[in-house]
Parts: structure tokens; C-alpha cells; sequence
């Protein structure tokens, strides 16, 4: 066995070997983490950090019933899905009894991104339909065809080699806080009318041109987007317009899936929809590569009727699926539905209260364990405040609470842990945000108190010695006085 690495051997090993554009987290001072349990990861130190952002280990880190399950199976058989099984039998039954409607037809993958290529597709083979209908800000996937559908990443491409396909339609995103139609002109019902009447729109636009339309996809709440939760009453509509025009619903679980929403399942349930293809992954392997497309059996058969196979080695086979069936099986031994529920519930309501307190909490947002704090720097204009959600990603952190940022500004903090998490957990994280809340507002009294010193500093020194010196635009990290050679004074060296 070759020695552990040092944190800086390791850091220094992966900037060598791995490539650039896998980013890691905190990249200023990353974390090294070594083992983790439930809802908490350890460092090479043994410091145990609050996970508060890992979807993908929904029934907790390295849960034993998991662990067991893929190495008992991992000793007796491992191979492809030519050859009957029963595990992969009983995932896609295990499956299928937890979706509504008539979602009964299950391929097994190995990734979110291999769902989203195989439910374009499905989708594709059944409508015949070239036109696909995407929203703004989703992510989908890494491969060519899934970055295709996501704006998120499609945005971000500098050098302008992938372009959006001109059968791809962006709409946007059904944010009620901060998008194209927001609660401060319409009511509920009408932002999800004029939300789903931007997809009617595109409809018309497409049939005019004589294409058909293949699929309209979303997450069932968007993740990327700021943790988004589309307004009552919106899939349905959407839905209403799709399958007028022969195209087929796409609902993205791969994050919000397996009973994250604590009422359901499902997240699209809420919603009151039911859609004709479900894509799934991160948390139904627990950390391990399993994933799912699941449709009806008529679309399915359109598919089969391309006259091409599908096979996929590694999709399906025995150890992937031990390990998705001892995930479905904590689930329910361990009532995490209802405890997403409870817990959910509980958290957004302290959040809510601490507004109150604080007014750079915009909004707060959620659904089960899947929650959103939207940052702002001024409640009515809801202008993001970006620097601040970074700042504060930064100092939970080093509370060893770990968080992420997302959505189009960066603004919004993003809670979706395992859901094994606990009151106290909430108790914990709550406390530690308050006191990370209160250090901001108390270093900005701090600067402003400074910056009023070095004004009256200044103007009296200009009185006395007839000069025309002047203080400049300030935050917290400096402030700028303007004299004869341009100065900058750093915070708390303000001269008396
Ligand atoms: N869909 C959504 C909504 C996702 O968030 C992701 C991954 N972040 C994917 C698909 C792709 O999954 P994977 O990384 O497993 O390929």
C-alpha cells in the first residue's frame, strides 16, 4: 500500500495529472476529505464538516446497508444485462411501483448525463419530432447532446465551439422572484399561465415553420437555476401545450428524485403532472455510478421499433442494481420521505424568521429538502448580492458547514443534504449563519464607522491646510482615499 499523500502532495499530484477544467471546490484552500459518514465528511485532520450539499449521498455517506449490499454482490457476480438477473429485474419493479401513471419501462444507465442522451432519444424515436423545448439556466448532462439542452454550460462556452442547435428553444425559467415574470406584477396563476404560455409560443412558432416538436424537458425543480420552485399549477400547462402538439414530457429527477420534496417521490408530483419520461441518478446509487431512464411502454416500443438495439455494458448490471435496491430499501426502512418533510418544514420556517433580523435574505424557497436562500442587496429592487453569498459560502465553511452558491448570479445558497440529516443539524446550521450574518453586519457598522472617522479626517485636514484630499468608493476590504499620490488605506489603518 503506497503512504497517504500530504494535503499539499495530493493538491500538487492533481494539478499535474487532472485536468484544468475539473474544478474543486473552495479552490483557494480546498478541502481534503478522507472518510464520511451519514451526513458528515471528514478531513485528513478528522474534522467533521456539516454536509448540507450532497444530493448524491441521500441515505447518508457511506450507509453500511449500502456498502454491504455492493460488496456481497461485488464477490459473487458482476456482468452485463444479456444475461437474465434478478437484481436488475426487481430495481425496475422496485422502480416502477414508486411512479404514477404508466411509467413502467425502466433502462438502466450509468450516469445522469447517459439518461438525459437516451430519454432525447426515446423522445425523438416516438414523435418523430426534431424540436426540442429547454429552459433557461437547466443543466442536463456533460455529453454533446445533453450540453446541447443546458444553457447553463452552454453560456459559459468562451471559445464559441458548441453553439446551440437551432432545433433547441430556450424558454425561460419559471422563477417567480427574480425572472421575466415575477410576484411583484402577477399573482401566482398568472405567472404560471405566461410562463407556460412562452412554450405555446414557441409551438406556434416551430409549426409555422413546418417541424414537429419532440420533447420539452426541465428538472421538476431547477437545481442550477437557484432552486427554483415553478409556481402552482405551471407543468400542468406546459404539459397541456406539449402534448397538443404531439411532443412528449421530459421531468430531469437526477438531483431532486427519491423523496428529496418530502411529500412524494417524486418532485414532479407536487406538481400534478404526470410525465411520459423520468430521467434519474445521483442519489439512487448513493455515491455509486446507477442511473435510470423510465417511459411507457409505448414509447418504449416506438423505440424498439427504430430496429436498433440498445446495450449498454455497464447499465443494469447486478452490483449497480444491489446497490440501488438497498438505497430504495433504507428509503423506506428509515423513513427519510417524511423525515425530508419535517425536517424541510422546520428549516425554512427558521430561515424565514431569521429575515426578520437580516435584510439580505431575499426570499427563501423550498420544497422538502431542497431549499434556497436568495441573497440580495436591497429587498425591493432584489439586486443579487453576489460578493456577499461568496463571502458567506466562505466563513460557513470555515464552520465546516459546507454549502454551495448557484443560480444565473451566484446569489442564491443552495441546501439539498442527505436526508438523514437532523433537528439539530438544522439547529446547528441555523445558529452558525445567524453568527455568520451578525460578523457581516457588525464589520459593516465597523467600516461605515471608519469610513465616517476618515471623512471627518480628511475635511478637517483639508480646512487646516487648505487641500482638496477626498475618500473614494469603499467596501469592506479597503477604502480608498484620494490624495496627492492616490493612497489606498487598508481597513484599521485608518490614520487619527
Ligand atoms: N441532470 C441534472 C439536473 C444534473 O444536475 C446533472 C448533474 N449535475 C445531470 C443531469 C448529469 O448527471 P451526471 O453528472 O451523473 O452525468
Amino acid at each position: 500500500v503506497e503512504r497517504e499523500l500530504s494535503k499539499k502532495e495530493t493538491l500538487e499530484l492533481r494539478q499535474k495529472h487532472i485536468g484544468e477544467s475539473c474544478k474543486l471546490f473552495f479552490k483557494a484552500d480546498p478541502i481534503k476529505i478522507v472518510r464520511a459518514s451519514g451526513q458528515y465528511m471528514y478531513d485528513e485532520q478528522d474534522r467533521p464538516y456539516l454536509d448540507c450539499i450532497n444530493n448524491v449521498c441521500h441515505v447518508g455517506h457511506c450507509h453500511p446497508h449500502v456498502a454491504e449490499a455492493a460488496c456481497n454482490q461485488i464477490r459473487v457476480l458482476n456482468t452485463n444485462n444479456r444475461f437474465l438477473h434478478d437484481n436488475i429485474a426487481l430495481l425496475a419493479k422496485r422502480i416502477t411501483d414508486t411512479l404514477p401513471g404508466n411509467l413502467n419501462v425502466v433502462y438502466l444507465t450509468n450516469s445522469g448525463s447517459e439518461a438525459t442522451d437516451l430519454a432525447i432519444r426515446l423522445a425523438k424515436h416516438h414523435t418523430k419530432g426534431t424540436e426540442m423545448i429547454t429552459l433557461d439556466h437547466a443543466y442536463h448532462g456533460h455529453v454533446m447532446s445533453a450540453m446541447d439542452i443546458s444553457p447553463y454550460k452552454l453560456r459559459k462556452n468562451k471559445d464559441g465551439l458548441h453553439l446551440k442547435p437551432d432545433y433547441v428553444h430556450i424558454v425561460p425559467c419559471p422563477d417567480s422572484y427574480r425572472g421575466k415574470y415575477t410576484t411583484k406584477d402577477f399573482t401566482e396563476s398568472q405567472i404560471s399561465q405566461k410562463y407556460a404560455d412562452e412554450i405555446g409560443d414557441v409551438i406556434k412558432k416551430v409549426q409555422a415553420e413546418g417541424k414537429q416538436l419532440s420533447f420539452y424537458i426541465a428538472e421538476s425543480m431547477q437545481s442550477c437555476g437557484g432552486q427554483i420552485i415553478y409556481p402552482e399549477g405551471y407543468l400542468q400547462k406546459v404539459a397541456k401545450y406539449v402534448h397538443d402538439a404531439g411532443g412528449v414530457m421530459v421531468m430531469d429527477e437526477v438531483q431532486v428524485g427519491f423523496g428529496r420534496v418530502g411529500t412524494h417521490y417524486w418532485a414532479f408530483q407536487p406538481q400534478g403532472v404526470i410525465p411520459d419520461i423520468v430521467t434519474m441518478g445521483k442519489p439512487m446509487g448513493n455515491g455509486h455510478p446507477v442511473s435510470a431512464v423510465v417511459t411507457t411502454k409505448e414509447i418504449s416500443a416506438s423505440f424498439e421499433g427504430n430496429g436498433m438495439s440498445y446495450f449498454n455494458t455497464y447499465g443494469g448490471n447486478p452490483v449497480s442494481c444491489a446497490v440501488a435496491l438497498a438505497v430504495l430499501d433504507v428509503i423506506e426502512k428509515e423513513n427519510l420521505i417524511s423525515n425530508a418533510k419535517m425536517l424541510g418544514d422546520y428549516w425554512k420556517n427558521k430561515l424565514i424568521s431569521l429575515m426578520d433580523k437580516f435584510p439580505i435574505i431575499g426570499n427563501v424557497r423550498g420544497n422538502g429538502l431542497f431549499i434556497g436562500i436568495d441573497l440580495v442587496k436591497d429587498r425591493e429592487t432584489r439586486e443579487p448580492a453576489i460578493q456577499e453569498a461568496d463571502q458567506i459560502l466562505h466563513r460557513m465553511k470555515e464552520e465546516y458547514i459546507l454549502l454551495s452558491t448557484d443560480g444565473p448570479y451566484e446569489n442564491v445558497l443552495k441546501i439539498k443534504p442527505p436526508l438523514c440529516f437532523t433537528k439539530e443539524n438544522v439547529d446547528h446550521f441555523c445558529s452558525k449563519l445567524e453568527q455568520v450574518l451578525l460578523e457581516r453586519e457588525n464589520n459593516n457598522k465597523d467600516v461605515q464607522d471608519t469610513v465616517q472617522h476618515l471623512v471627518d479626517c480628511v475635511e478637517f485636514n483639508n480646512k487646516n491646510n487648505n487641500s482638496s484630499a477626498f475618500v473614494r468608493g469603499y467596501s469592506d476590504l479597503e477604502i480608498g482615499l484620494k490624495t496627492s499620490d492616490a493612497e489606498v488605506i487598508p481597513r484599521g489603518m485608518v490614520p487619527v
